[in-house]
């Protein structure tokens, strides 16, 4: 995938927004109250799945162009300033990052930060669960799309799943509880499992969740015939297992179900068929140093450069109220609009 220029938003207008320079937690210009913030720690990974990935062409970004540990921990507090209360570490794949516990630890600890979760591909995690938790990590979402090693294999080029599976008991074993697994759903690929994933709800208190797969760059054609609807995996689900609707909590962007009688629970994340924009309380911060601020728009602010530059902690801050409030709305993929500059690796889902 080549690297298209990132469109960056004209940071110099900053301070004319009243947003920019109020005190207390940011709310963008809509009046959500944006308090959760997923950052990618990396745009590598040790796997290559299909729908988030070319097999090739991918070009990472050189090590200097990333956000450093001490980079991250200058922000962290500034960022708890503005409002971000849960902090969600992401990729690439996260685990990969050098120093992840010690990064884990210290966001932890930063006043007004309530939680820290991880989402990961689990193929680490027998390893990492523990230290994690100590340091402070609260959950983990483990990332799998089939019960079948093969399969598996095939859709992340070269998965192991029997040891994300070591992960998944070793998360559970650590108390990273609850745990969800992302499950992202593609026509002909592994929609013919999802009952069988969705079983796995009834034995163990997990929430496995059902993603619609979502057209980003350098993958888009996955998505032009990929995407299942929710609406037709819960009918399916339903009928198979039965299903209960327990509730569409806040701004979680999963619809939440139960089979009856089970332990877990059962997601359906529907970006594509119902979005769930309005109630949208997440920006994200890129490996690189930008605040991209809807998943599915080209939307950025840049925070490596002014830090790299002598910006000071006021500065910094009022540029993170600055991107809070002019958050888009929405994205618009019913209108036909697709990100074009980054892909998922890239943003961390
Ligand atoms: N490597 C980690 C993992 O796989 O969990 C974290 C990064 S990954 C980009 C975050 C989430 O995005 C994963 O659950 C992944 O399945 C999901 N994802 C990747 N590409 C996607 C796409 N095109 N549409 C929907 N979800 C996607
Ligand atoms: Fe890597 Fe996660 Fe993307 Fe798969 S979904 S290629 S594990 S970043």
């Amino acid at each position: 995938m080549s690297s298209a220029p990132i469109q960056l938003i004209d940071p110099p207008a900053l301070a004319a927004d009243a947003a920019a320079v109020s005190d207390g937690p940011a709310l963008d210009q809509y009046g959500r109250r944006i308090n959760y913030l997923r950052i990618s720690l990396t745009d590598r990974c040790n796997f290559r799945c299909f729908y988030c990935m070319p097999a090739v062409g991918m070009q990472f970004a050189p090590p200097p162009e990333l956000l450093s540990n001490a980079e991250l921990e200058r922000l962290m507090p500034i960022l708890a300033r503005v409002g971000f209360e849960k902090i969600r570490l992401t990729g690439g794949e996260p685990t990969l990052r050098r120093d992840l516990v010690r990064l884990v630890d210290t966001i932890a600890h930063t006043p007004g930060i309530t939680e820290v979760s991880l989402t990961t591909n689990g193929l680490r995690l027998a390893e990492l669960a523990a230290p994690l938790a100590q340091a402070g990590l609260a959950r983990v979402n483990i990332s799998i799309d089939s019960l079948d090693a093969q399969r598996f294999h095939e859709i992340t080029r070269g998965g192991d799943l029997r040891r994300v599976l070591a992960g998944i008991d070793a998360a559970e074993q650590a108390g990273l509880t609850p745990l969800k697994l992302n499950c992202v759903v593609v026509r002909g690929i592994n929609d013919d499992e999802v009952v069988e994933l969705a079983r796995l709800t009834v034995a163990h208190p997990w929430q496995v969740r059902f993603i619609e797969v979502m057209p980003l760059v350098g993958v888009a054609n996955v998505a032009d015939d990929g995407v299942v609807p929710s609406a037709e995996l819960i009918a399916q689900i339903e009928r198979e297992l039965g299903l209960e609707f327990l509730g569409w909590y806040g701004s979680d962007p999963a619809r939440t179900y139960q089979i009856p009688g089970a332990q877990g629970q059962i997601g359906f994340i529907s970006s594509v068929s119902n979005p769930f924009c309005s109630t949208c309380n997440r920006m994200r911060l890129t490996a690189d140093g930008r605040l991209h601020l809807c998943l599915l728009r080209d939307d950025e602010i840049d925070l490596r450069d002014p830090l790299r530059s002598g910006a000071s902690d006021a500065e910094l801050e009022a540029l993170i109220r600055h991107a809070i409030y002019v958050k888009p709305w929405g994205h618009g993929l019913p209108q036909g609009i697709r990100p074009t500059l980054r892909g998922m690796s890239q943003l961390g889902g």
